[in-house]
């Protein structure tokens, strides 16, 4: 009964990688059947046990069914590749010869992701408490409450740049005060709104603020927020275009009375940015999203090998002690190898289940690598200190 359980969790994470690798490269059809098949195997592994841990299998796979419903059955991308046979998502653009039927054809078509509810809720995220602090009364709150604010003549104006490490938890943040707050999430990287043809970056710019401002509540979500909001006196002329057009949107998004509308961007590279984005009322909150301490990446690895068959002790702590340094992704990536090395173990032995053994975990622990980098660490503080004397 055991293994049973423990195999028709496995296949849900191994469902659940590939939605998430079909989500990332917009392949959306694809992506929102490997969710539900996903959500479909926790349920048959919840179905073999009680209690809280089958409350718990239940929530998640309604969370999974609920994200799945946001994902749209075909994206532009694959309806763009349908069309042409290519990709669409082009990063460098410059004015060139088009015909009038093709640009009709494409115009209109916009490539930033639109969800309603993310379904990413603070409680996922470890770690990072002071952050949700932060984030909660700076924008949870106001939102919830106007009234008090008001009475305290208290306003909150402004977007937030989350600043850090790659690998932190800067998006899952974004997403997460888009589920509290229930707006609209709009996800949008530099390669959504620079196009193929002369003046389109600077209309896929307007289109996106007006499509936002249109919904009841809604946040614009930047992510690598430095490859678009670049110094401006490059060599790209889109880029040279893109910028003030970008610039005075968020004057007139961020400088609303209104609380409906929210920008937040993310980065990793904050000294790339043009130092008007961070002027009021642009980006006038800057939070630095860091590494995960001993506690939370104890957390994410309880959470990992939650209800997976394990004849290691104290699994969770010595992951957590061998992972210091490493950012969030980092960890959750060494416990996804431990697994895959006991799934390998399991199909070369022809078991159908089997447990998480002492070596799984050894050879994963050897042989990961992290992520981060000193030099990165190092550019970020020194950027943070010409901040505070700037
Ligand atoms: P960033 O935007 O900072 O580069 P993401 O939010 O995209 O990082 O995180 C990438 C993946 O790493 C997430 O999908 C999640 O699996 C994991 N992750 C990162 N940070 C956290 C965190 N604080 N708590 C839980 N998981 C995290």
């Amino acid at each position: 009964m055991k293994d049973r359980q423990g195999f028709s969790y496995q296949i849900y994470e191994t469902y659940f990688q590939k939605a998430k690798e079909a989500y990332a490269a917009k392949r959306m059809t694809e992506a929102k059947k490997m969710y539900l098949n996903s959500a479909q195997s926790l349920l048959r592994s919840a179905k073999d046990t009680d209690g809280e841990m089958k409350e718990a299998l239940i929530r998640r796979a309604e969370k999974i069914v609920r994200l799945a419903d946001t994902i749209p059955e075909i994206s532009f991308c694959e309806i763009s590749e349908l069309k042409n046979g290519s990709d669409i998502q082009i990063t460098k653009s410059e004015p060139h010869m088009v015909s009038q039927e093709n640009k009709e054809k494409e115009e209109g078509e916009t490539n930033w992701k639109r969800s309603g509810s993310p379904g990413v809720y603070f409680d996922d995220i470890a770690g990072l408490q002071d952050v949700k602090e932060s984030i909660r009364t700076r924008v949870i709150l106001p939102r919830l409450h106007p009234e008090i604010y008001d009475h305290f003549r208290r306003k909150v104006e402004g977007g937030i740049l989350l600043y850090g490490p790659p690998g932190t938890g800067k998006t899952m943040i974004a997403k997460a005060i888009a589920t509290e707050i229930d707006a609209e999430f709009y996800s949008v990287r530099c390669s959504d709104i620079v196009g193929k043809y002369f003046g389109e970056a600077e209309k896929n710019i307007r289109r996106l603020f007006d499509t936002a401002r249109k919904s009841k509540s809604s946040i614009i979500f930047f992510d690598e927020f430095e490859a678009l909001a670049i110094k401006r006196g490059g060599h790209s002329t889109v880029m040279n275009r893109l910028v003030p057009e970008l610039l005075s949107q968020m004057d007139g998004f961020c400088g609303t009375e209104e609380n409906h509308l929210l920008i937040l961007a993310a980065t990793n590279r904050p000294w790339d940015i043009d130092s008007a984005f961070l002027r009021p009322p642009r980006l006038t909150q800057k939070i630095y999203v860091g590494l995960p301490d001993y506690e939370a990446r104890h957390y994410l690895a309880e959470k990992a090998f939650l209800s997976v068959p394990c004849q290691v002790e104290n699994i969770s702590d010595l992951i957590a002690k061998a992972t210091q340094g490493c950012n969030a992704a980092d960890v959750a990536a060494v416990c996804g190898s431990i697994k895959d090395n006991a799934i390998r173990y399991a199909i070369e032995n022809g078991q159908s289940g089997g447990m998480i053994r002492a070596e799984d975990v050894e050879t994963a622990l050897q042989n990961y690598h992290s992520s981060v980098q000193q030099s990165d660490l190092d550019q970020i503080r020194h950027w943070e200190k010409l901040q505070g004397n700037g």
